[in-house]
């Protein structure tokens, strides 16, 4: 079995179906992070893609504040208008959708949680060795994958120590070793690379990647500009900041 991780994708159309033809034939089912919405110009679009072709979808912060469960205070300025904006082109369907994904969900020995698996709904970000180490406590399976911070990296421990790899690209899941993985972002990157983020879980083949996919960025932007969303938006996708 392998599977297809997609963490926030934010209203970017032009990313995930850039992505989900590059996973076609790489797996088998697709599974989703959170913050399918906010900050991009196709909100229904995605979340209507998500919820046809995802096995499996938690909630992150952006839907929780879309769907009125955060309260706006908790997000910057920026985010807090393209969350207003979000709400106003969507329907009851889908912000119905939107609040009841469950905030962690398990499958074939993996935890998938937006932020963090201790206190999912805290939102806490996941940035130095330490923030990964201190939160394996709150998994018990032996992956937990996580986005949130729109940065892809590795963390694991095992009786022959710990480890943190920021920027992973390739992970051999060795016997004996537990891991938390970012998978990145599909629609707005923030490692400086623009390319839409994602990984591959190869269950038997005990490996994962975080692959790499360029999409229509320029639609993209051009979307954004259109749609009275704030300009930064889209600027920020040219240098994946
Ligand atoms: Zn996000």
């Amino acid at each position: 079995m392998r599977y297809a991780l997609l963490s926030d994708i934010h209203g970017n159309l032009e990313a995930l179906d850039a992505v989900l033809a590059h996973a076609a034939s790489r797996s088998d089912a697709v599974l989703v992070l959170g913050d399918v919405v906010g900050y991009g110009a196709d909100p229904q679009a995605c979340l209507e893609r998500v919820a046809e072709r995802a096995q499996a979808v938690v909630a992150g912060n952006h839907e929780h504040g879309v769907a009125g469960l955060l309260d706006l205070g908790w997000f910057n300025d920026r985010a807090r208008l393209a969350l207003l904006w979000t709400r106003g082109r969507l329907d009851a369907d889908h912000l119905a959708w939107l609040s009841t994904r469950p905030l962690v969900a398990e499958l074939d020995d993996a935890t998938l949680v937006h932020a963090s698996p201790a206190q999912p709904g805290e939102w806490d970000y996941l940035v130095s060795a330490d923030d990964g180490y201190e939160v394996f406590g709150a998994f018990a399976t032996r992956v937990c994958f996580v986005g949130h911070s729109h940065r892809a990296g590795v963390w694991s421990i095992g009786s022959s120590g710990r480890a943190h790899e920021p920027g992973a690209r390739e992970v051999e899941l060795e016997a004996g070793r537990r891991y938390l993985v970012n998978v990145g972002s599909v629609g707005q990157p923030r490692d400086g690379d623009p390319r839409a983020a994602y990984a591959v879980w190869d269950v038997d083949g005990r490996h994962v990647t975080i692959e790499r996919v360029p999409y229509d960025l320029a639609t993209t932007q051009r979307k954004i500009l259109g749609s009275g969303l704030p300009r930064f938006l889209a600027d920020r996708l040219t240098i994946g900041a």
